[in-house]
């Protein structure tokens, strides 16, 4: 029986390997695993060959009607609604792994089903009652209604709770006013997820959720935006003048929109994650054949080590960021309570991992890859906006590292007034102290500390690595430790030093979905079979352990504060000041 209340990431965070989590790698159902290779040759079947057409799309900035109409004929806006709805009923994993197979033709078309079913029509699913289900399943199901996420406002960016859109209560329905910006989907949606403020609690605002439809008197929106990338998606401005919602309209809790909005967010990741992954296959394969076909000083340039080395490293981030999608995405299917700190990870890695292969590859198709001719520089703009949306990454990078000071630090506070309990009542007093705080005891006085400090469901092949990642588990606790110890309170302020500790934690998730990963591979596969999988967990867990011991070091040696300075130089200057001529 699995304990659904273990959070891996936090637990790792007080030393703590909680390896039920994340062994065995999961694989998907075997009845969807059927209707998911189905799906994905139709996939391919839809969108093989059609790149001169994307193209021509990026550059119109819109995806034709006759296009969309072939996406809600495919189903492709029902993937995550149950049958008896005329969806598809795919869990995380089977829809994430579809939106892979879409992007690896076009990220417009990916991101299309992906903010409908990602966050646009995702609060319906998590949070939606009965009636609200039996009313709008059908219709979004078919693409007759897509759906939108409308959070952003022109104040309220990564500060979500700043929204200033209202709805107020006028008894039997909400008045909504305000306006969103940057609404994926806005100009095609006829089903809006709106965030606005319902109250006012210690002077900050409280938001509801709101089901708006563009049936509603009140509601339009604004110009395509023109875009770097994903230019074909429609990303428009929502407006509300007095739009009469109804009651019943309400999605979640009153005055609980906030969390509804983080809830949706974390699982749509997958989505995300799913998209980055698609991207990176196709880059990867027209490298390599780029690789191998074109010739330079009498040789294919792949012969050359700095191409192989471009390729590898494309190969490890790709198959890394895979093993890490794939497991958010069953945690979420197995209904684990809290997986945000992972789903964070997730976005940041692979959205980064996906920016490292455009630029690599387009660097390998020399001035090829800059003429709009081939899709890489579309790839690469296309590609750019994943490390900003749906939470900066530098956002993301913020709530991870906080979330586990803030378990620990509450973990020191408990430890605190248990140890005065201990003098005040010493039996009582120990009956007091916190799982962590009994940890942090016993590292004082030489104790085990914890039973949990082996990776040993990885394969005995992997054993070096499973080394690494526990070496690594016990720095992560005392790097966690000594920034609480250095910094007290004012850690919130201490940006550089949490954004290392969150680098930390994301090498660490990624090794450990890389290690079962490949376990899983060598138990299947064998270990001949499954010697390449087994390097890349050599290079990603070398890559891992440098990068934290690095960061590491660098929490008490460190020129954060010269480079602080020299920021600060620039907006006191308005820019750069040292012109040599
Ligand atoms: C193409 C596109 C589609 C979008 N689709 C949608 C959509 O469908 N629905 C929706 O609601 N929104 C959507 N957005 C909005 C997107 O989610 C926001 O752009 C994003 O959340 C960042 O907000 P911002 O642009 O206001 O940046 P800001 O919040 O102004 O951030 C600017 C920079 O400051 C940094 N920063 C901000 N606060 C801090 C801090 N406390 N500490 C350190 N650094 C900080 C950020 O990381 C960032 O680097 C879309 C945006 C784009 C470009």
């Amino acid at each position: 029986m699995l304990d659904k209340s273990i959070v891996f990431m936090r637990s790792l965070a007080a030393g703590e390997i909680e390896q039920e989590v994340v062994f065995p790698f999961p694989a998907i159902d075997p009845d969807e695993g059927e209707t998911l290779g189905a799906v994905i040759e139709s996939v391919d079947q839809m969108l093989e060959g059609r790149d001169e057409e994307f193209r021509a799309w990026d550059v119109a900035g819109e995806l034709p009607a006759e296009f969309l109409e072939e996406m809600k004929e495919f189903g492709l806006f029902g993937l995550i609604i149950p049958e008896d709805a005329g969806g598809m009923e795919f869990g995380n994993l089977a829809y994430s792994r579809t939106l892979q197979q879409v992007a690896r033709h076009d990220a417009s078309v990916a991101v299309t089903i992906g903010a409908h079913s990602s966050i646009g029509m995702r609060g319906l699913k998590l949070y939606g009652s009965d009636e609200q289900k039996a009313k709008w399943y059908e219709k979004l199901a078919t693409g007759e209604m897509i759906a939108a996420f409308c959070l952003t406002e022109p104040g309220a960016g990564s500060d979500a709770a700043a929204v200033r859109t209202t709805a107020s209560d006028e008894g039997d329905h909400y008045l909504l006013n305000g306006s969103k910006i940057w609404i994926t989907n806005g100009g095609m949606a006829d089903f809006f997820t709106v965030f606005a403020k319902t109250g006012e609690k210690d002077g900050k605002s409280k938001l509801s959720a709101l089901i708006v439809t563009r049936d509603m008197e009140g509601v339009s929106t604004g110009h395509h935006e023109d875009k770097m990338g994903l230019r074909a998606s429609s990303t428009t401005s929502v407006y509300f003048e007095n739009v009469k919602v109804p009651k019943e309209n309400l999605l979640g809790p009153l005055n609980g929109g906030f969390k509804v909005a983080m809830n949706i967010l974390n699982n749509g990741r997958s989505g995300v994650g799913g998209g980055a992954v698609g991207a990176m296959k196709k880059l990867i394969a027209l490298s390599a054949r780029h690789a191998m076909e074109r010739k330079q000083f009498g040789r294919p340039i792949g012969s050359f080590g700095l191409i192989k080395q471009k390729v590898g490293h494309m190969m490890v981030d790709c198959y890394a960021s895979e093993a890490a999608v794939t497991m958010i995405a069953a945690l979420a299917d197995r209904e684990y309570e809290d997986f945000s700190v992972e789903a964070a990870i997730v976005k940041i890695f692979s959205s980064e991992a996906m920016w490292r292969t455009a630029d690599e590859a387009l660097q390998t198709a020399g001035g090829g890859g800059y003429m709009r001719e081939l899709p890489y520089e579309r790839i690469m703009r296309d590609a750019r906006i994943n490390r900003i949306w749906e939470g900066t990454n530098d956002i993301l990078r913020l709530y991870i590292a906080l979330t586990v000071l803030n378990d620990v630090g509450q973990g020191l506070r408990e430890m605190a007034k248990s140890l005065k309990g201990i003098f005040d009542h010493p039996i009582k007093g120990f009956g007091l102290l916190t799982n962590y705080a009994r940890k942090r005891a016993n590292w004082a006085t030489g104790l085990p500390v914890s039973s949990k400090t082996e990776l040993d469901k990885v394969h005995v092949a992997l054993r070096p690595q499973a080394e690494v990642f526990e070496d690594l588990t016990r720095e992560l606790a005392a790097m966690v430790d000594r920034l609480l110890r250095k910094h007290g309170k004012n850690i919130i302020d201490k940006q550089f030093a949490t954004r290392r500790l969150a680098d930390v934690m994301i090498d660490m998730w990624i090794l450990v979905c890389v290690l079962s990963r490949v376990t899983a591979s060598i138990e299947s596969k064998g270990l001949e079979a499954a010697e390449p999988e087994i390097q890349i967990a050599r290079v990603f867990a070398g890559q891992a352990k440098r990068r934290t011991r690095a960061n590491f070091r660098k929490i008490d040696n460190n020129d954060d504060e010269l480079i602080k300075a020299l920021a600060e130089h620039a907006y006191q200057a308005e820019g750069y000041s040292w012109d040599v001529i």
